[in-house]
């Protein structure tokens, strides 16, 4: 039977340590960490999301503000309050809640976020300097987050073989240019790829996030694999379920995140760390590395 990984216990002991560091900031410099969410519609998972977010920042000393629009929201009024927040002393983290309702453009507004600002790393910029592996950026908190989860497994993952099922700008792409960036081999498979199961057969490790409850199969999965499974799929039971089929998979993988419980709590500390990391250099501080 497979380990299973504690993302729960691993977000605690990092949200520790933030907690320390923020003490710190507004000890020595008088600078409080500001994270202020824009939420759009009224999604009910957004909801949820919005709201843990902004209690776990309020844990550990964090300013935090919501700002709540209808789905009819006039865009120049979104505009306007990303340039406040964009302007505000207080406010070191800003995120545009997604998915946006029809018809406004997600890319025209994630692209008006202070790129300094931009915690979700979804900004142009962001993304091109993840891409070019420069630093000074920031990483999307979801694949941040399960590259801390993989380093309290591997000491290195140089030359492992990393296979990631989703492409998504939020979560596969950015996974792939981490591996990378760590010297891991990685393969990403999306809704096109042929053979899907022969392929997750060769990942040593294999990071799903697709959207569909308990695609994945523990029959396609290495023997002794390590397995995120990112997914978060809610059941008409009200269960929520990962993409990869948990029963089958933990008798192969020799890791595995459970859902809920997994990924989810690594996602919400790796936004606080980017927002307290914003905060630092705010007041040109380097950030450590944790
Ligand atoms: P998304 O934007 O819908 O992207 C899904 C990706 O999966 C696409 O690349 C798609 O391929 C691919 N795909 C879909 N069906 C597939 C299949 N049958 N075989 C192979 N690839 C397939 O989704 P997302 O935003 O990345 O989210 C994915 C899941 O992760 C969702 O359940 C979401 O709720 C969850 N999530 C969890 C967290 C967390 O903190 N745990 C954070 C973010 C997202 P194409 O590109 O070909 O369409």
């Amino acid at each position: 039977m497979a380990k299973l990984i504690d993302g729960r216990e691993v977000a605690e002991t990092l949200k520790s340590k933030l907690l320390t560091l923020t003490e710190t900031l507004a000890k020595e410099t008088g600078v409080k960490p500001g994270l202020a969410i824009l939420r759009v519609g009224e999604d009910p998972a957004s909801q949820l999301y919005v709201h843990t977010k902004g209690i776990s920042a309020k844990e550990i000393g964090f300013h935090f503000e919501e700002h709540a629009f209808p789905a009819w929201v006039a865009p120049a009024a979104l505009e306007s309050t990303i340039q406040e927040l964009n302007q505000s002393p207080h406010i070191h983290g800003i995120i545009l809640q997604l998915p946006l309702p029809t018809p406004l453009d997600k890319a025209y507004f994630l692209s008006l976020v202070d790129p300094q600002k931009d915690v979700d790393g979804l900004h142009p910029l962001n993304v091109g300097k993840l891409f070019q592996g420069s630093s000074g950026g920031f990483v999307p908190p979801t694949p941040l987050g399960c590259l801390l989860l993989l380093q309290t497994l591997y000491p290195s993952l140089e030359g492992r073989m990393v296979g990631i099922v989703g492409g998504s700008a939020l979560v596969g792409k950015p996974m792939a240019m981490l591996m990378l960036q760590q010297g891991a081999t990685v393969w990403v498979a999306h809704s096109k790829t042929v053979n899907l199961p022969a392929l997750c057969e060769t990942a040593e490790i294999l990071i799903v996030a697709i959207g569909s409850p308990g695609f994945i199969q523990g029959e396609w999965i290495q023997n002794g694999a390590t397995v995120l499974d990112v997914g978060i799929n809610r059941l008409a039971s009200g269960k929520i379920v990962g993409d990869v089929d948990f029963a089958t998979a933990e008798k192969r993988a020799g890791a595995i995140t459970p859902v809920p419980g997994g990924v989810g709590p690594m996602t919400v500390v790796s936004l606080l760390r980017n927002t307290l990391e914003s905060a630092y250099r705010s007041v040109g501080w380097e950030f450590p590395v944790l």
